[in-house]
């Protein structure tokens, strides 16, 4: 089977063996092995590098048989690294299966070299939209009700006063407003467009609703 994949994640095994976790184009997300020449340290196996795998399985088990590098994404500093590692570790506890509107947002948010929280969080929203676990945000998740006072995890949406019972996150219709423009725009649209505050909001419930939902599924 042959097919694109971005490498997530890396590690040594031993001598001359690694394992990587990937998202393919057509399996979607897989751990797969790999042989290494010794004294090899191939580009294409790094993180964040997209490559055209060819994979044989052995039962549960894939093994990259064959490779070649499209493109690297290799981090030249420290703020590169944490953001492609933020990306990778969003995607990495899903068993998504292949999706190219997945695989080319992935694809497209690795190469990105400035402005890292809001193209964190606008990956975050695309992802989360795209993966059907999007938070609801115009209308109260219980009666429907456009009066939002907060958000709540537990219901995994925007509430009304009647509906609000428990904890809820401070939440208002303009940063829901805020949210759905981040996830239908284009990365670039947005550059120098949202203030700080806002965007760390948006950011901080997007995370906390999506940990929540990995958890209870
Ligand atoms: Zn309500």
């Amino acid at each position: 089977m042959k097919t694109e994949g971005v490498v997530l994640k890396s590690k040594v095994l031993g001598e001359g063996l690694r394992a990587l976790s990937l998202y393919t184009k057509k399996l979607g997300r897989l751990n797969a092995i790999v042989k290494v020449q010794r004294g090899e340290f191939p580009l294409k196996y790094e993180p964040f590098s997209v490559s055209e795998f060819t994979l044989s399985q052995k039962k549960e088990r894939f093994e990259v048989v064959k490779s070649k590098l499209l493109e690297e994404n290799f981090p030249r500093n420290s703020e590169e690294l944490n953001y492609r590692a933020k990306i990778s570790r969003l995607v990495i506890p899903l068993p998504i299966p292949g999706n190219h509107k997945l695989f080319n947002l992935i694809r497209n948010y690795l190469k990105v070299k400035s402005e890292f929280e809001l193209a964190y969080t606008m990956f975050t929203a695309k992802f989360l939209f795209v993966e059907g676990i999007f938070p609801q945000l115009r209308k109260c998740v219980c009666c429907k009700s456009k009066e939002i006072v907060g958000f709540s995890l537990e219901k995994g949406g925007v509430v009304c006063r009647k509906c609000a019972k428990g904890e809820l996150l401070s939440w208002n219709r303009e940063l829901s407003a805020l949210t759905v423009k981040l996830t239908k725009e284009p990365f670039k649209k947005m550059v120098g467009k949202v203030k700080k505050r806002e965007l760390k909001k948006v950011k901080e419930l997007l995370l906390s609703h999506y940990a929540k939902r990995i958890v209870s599924d």
